[in-house]
Parts: C-alpha cells; structure tokens; sequence
C-alpha cells in the first residue's frame, strides 16, 4: 500500500503558513508584552502616589487637606514626582515615613529625595533611599528646579530597570517561546529541503532512466533484425539497421559523457584553460554538432552575429559546452524551432543572445532554471529530454568566466539566453 507522502510543494505551503502564523505570534507576543510593560509602569506610578499620600498622612501636612491628590503632585518627567509640603518637616521622620510607605507599595528601587525651600529657592536637605541589598548611591542626585512652593522632590533613575525586573517572568516565558518558535521553523525549513533533495534525486533517476531506456531499447530491436540469417540477402537493410545501432550507441556515449562531465566538474571548482577565441567561429562549431538535431526538428538559424572582431579569453571547449546548451534548449523548448543568434562589443564585454520562438517560461520557472536537475514540467519539456542538468552547468562555467547570464522569457511567445563575457 502506498504511504501518505508529502510533496516538497506541499511543505513549502506548509512553511509559508507556519512562518505567517510565527510572525502573527511574534506580533501578539510583542503587543503583549508592551502592554505589560505599559501596565507595570502604570502600577509603579501609582505605587509612589499611594506612598506620597500616606507620607502626607503620616506626617500630617497641611496641603493634602486643601487640594486633591492629583493638584499635589506633579510629574515633569517620568521618574520624577514632585510634591507639595511645608519646608519645617523634620528631616529625619520624613526619610523614615517615606522609606516605610514606598517598602509597604513595594517600590524596591533607588529613591533620591529632597526637600526644597520657596524661600531660600534651594534644597535644605537631600538624601538617598536604597531597597535593601542595593549598591550604596554616594550622592542625593535630585534635579535643580524652582518652584514658587515648598515640596518634596523624589527622583528615581532606575525606574526602567525595577519595572523591567518585575516583568523577568514574561521575559523569560516570550523568550522560550520565541526560541521555540525558531527552532520549529529551522526543522521545517530542514525537512524541506532534505524532502526536496530526495525529489530532484529521484526525478534524476527517473530521467536517467527514460533517457537510457529508448536507445537501449531501439538497439535490442535493431540487433534482433540483424541475428535474422535472412538480412544477409538484403545489403541495404543491413546498412540501415547498423546505422540505427551506431546512431544510438553515439547518442548514448554523447549523454553519459555529458554526465560524466557534470559529475566531474559539480563538486570541484572548475579549472579553465583559456587562450584567445573566436566567439562566432564557436558559434559555427556548436551548430555543426547540433546538426542531427537541427536537421530532425527542421529548425531555422538566423544569424545577427555584429560584434566587430569577436575574439575574447575564454576556456574553447568549456563555452562550446555553453554555446551547445543554449542552442539545444531553444531547439528543445520550441515546436517549430525559429533561432536567432545575436552578437554585440562593448569596450569590455562581448555578449551573444540565443533567442527562440518556443513554449517560454514564467517568471517563478526562470527562477528554477539553472538548479541542479530541475526540468519544466509544463508543455512539450515534459516529452523532451534532458536530465535538467545543462542550465547548472551553463552557469558554473560561465560563473569561472566571471561572465554573466540572464533570461528574457514569456510563456507561449519564447526565450531570449543572454551571455556576457569579460573580453579579457
Ligand atoms: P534539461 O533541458 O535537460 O531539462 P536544462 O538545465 O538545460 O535541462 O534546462 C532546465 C529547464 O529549463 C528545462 O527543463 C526547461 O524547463 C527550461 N528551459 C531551458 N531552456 C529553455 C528554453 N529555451 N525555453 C523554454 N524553457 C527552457
């Protein structure tokens, strides 16, 4: 019984939603945790205000009779409360029934306190509070002001640090989850892309396996004709007969040395042999070896071939390999084959353009091409054979040439491959 398999297209979808709902998570997470944050720092304002209150009640001062809360204090900046008083309070009852109050609401952080005089428009007294285990702060370090009032000034510069201290539960919990979440998305990305290596290595095998098969096939029928004692009566069968064996076996030995090549030259850096070449005469070169094909699949050559004195450094037998590959492809990829081959010179670059009439690719194929063993499926690619190896190949060499290439292409209306080489 076949088993649930699921297609590397599939798990890319999978990836896609899974990385989505991942961001949307990591977006919640993070409108989460601000609103914590936001909650925090709102307790801790109202923590030092309920403290200030019971300080005015513990040290009965006149103004809190007088106005509401809210008119008392004012906040100048975030970790800075300013409160009304009567500058006569007894220093020492008010840093021991402000230490009580702010350890009572819970409010474990440096506190820098001073007591300002309308009249003499200076602080009288300055001191420190620290929660217990906290570093001595040396220096009362209360900002300068002038106000037409006595007040008590309380200043907290680690008022960020204790809120986010209060909140290492959330940190830590967002942080796991976060790390989780990453890792999740690594395997799956993994799994991806081991399942898509199993994929490509069997569509491998299975090209591998088409393309041999055929020959194979013709020669073993070719080869029963020829054991038939009778054929030696009829010269001119024998001779077609043994031209089918040669062609294949030709065909065959064509293809595994192209194999051979891709395997060689796939995990090591390619080493070039360059020497002056002329890029038209290998253009000449590459349609003469096609010409079976082009000859079978009647396909038409143009030629707008206007680079001025073509020559450039280039390894001969690696760009006919190029040259070989793109014009077979056009051939491959067209139903009536109609090939324009162009050339043009920059100062610095030569480039030469195979352009076709064929079936053409999208934009998300033109993308794939030039992987390893990735084949069009669309259209006549599929009937056409090819071990989609060429494009791979074409562009490691030309990447050893520091050349370029890149891809017009439209689907129904045809390709246009383009290469560009450095002339020297
Ligand atoms: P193969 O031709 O053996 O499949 P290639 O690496 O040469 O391998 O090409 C990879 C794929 O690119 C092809 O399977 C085909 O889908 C697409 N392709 C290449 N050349 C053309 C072209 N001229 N027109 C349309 N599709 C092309």
């Amino acid at each position: 019984m076949a088993g649930f398999v699921i297609r590397s297209s599939t798990l890319r979808i999978g990836i896609v939603i899974s990385t989505a709902i991942i961001c949307i998570i990591m977006v919640f997470q993070l409108i989460w945790f601000r609103n914590v944050y936001r909650a925090q720092q709102k307790e801790f304002d109202h923590s030092v205000i309920k403290a200030l209150r019971g300080l005015y009640e513990d040290l009965d001062i006149k103004v809190y009779d007088t106005a509401p809360l809210s008119e008392l204090i004012e906040r100048p900046t975030r970790d800075l409360f300013i409160a009304r008083a009567n500058h006569e309070l007894g220093t020492d009852s008010l840093t021991r029934f402000l230490q009580y109050e702010l350890e009572d609401f819970e409010v474990f952080t440096v506190c820098h306190v001073g007591l300002y005089d309308k009249n003499q428009n200076r602080y009288i007294y300055k001191t420190v509070l620290e929660p217990p285990g906290e570093r001595k702060n040396p220096v009362a370090d209360v900002p300068g002001l002038q106000r037409p009032f006595d007040c008590i000034v309380l200043s907290f510069p680690n008022r960020e640090r204790f809120i986010l201290s209060q909140m290492n539960f959330w940190i830590i919990t967002s942080a796991v989850l976060l790390l989780v979440l990453i890792l999740l998305s690594g395997s799956l990305y993994y799994f991806y892309k081991q399942k898509f290596l199993n994929e490509t290595q069997r569509d491998f095998i299975h090209n591998f396996t088409h393309e041999f098969k055929t020959p194979v096939a013709v020669m073993g029928l070719a080869a029963e004709v020829l054991e038939d004692p009778a054929i030696v009566n009829k010269p001119e069968k024998l001779s077609v007969y043994a031209g089918i064996v040669k062609y294949q076996s030709g065909y065959l030995h064509s293809q595994i040395d192209r194999l051979l090549q891709f395997a060689y030259t796939d995990s090591r850096h390619i080493h070039l042999r360059k020497e002056v070449v002329n890029l038209h005469s290998l253009v000449e070169e590459a349609v003469a070896n096609l010409e079976p094909l082009i000859a079978e699949r009647s396909a038409v050559l143009g030629y707008e071939l206007n680079a001025p004195s073509p020559f450039l450094q280039a390894d001969r037998g690696y760009l006919l390999i190029v040259i070989i590959n793109l014009i077979e492809n056009a051939i491959k990829y067209s139903r009536e084959p109609e090939i324009l081959l162009q050339s043009s010179k920059t100062e610095k670059y030569i480039t030469l353009a195979v352009k076709d009439n064929g079936i053409g690719m999208d934009k998300k194929q033109v993308r794939q091409i030039f992987k390893r063993f990735y084949r069009g499926q669309q259209g006549e690619t599929h009937s056409s054979k090819g071990f989609g190896i060429g494009l791979a190949f074409v562009k490691k060499i030309m990447s050893a040439h520091n050349g370029k290439i890149r891809v017009e292409s439209e689907p129904g209306r045809g390709s246009r491959f383009i290469i560009q080489l450095p002339i020297s």
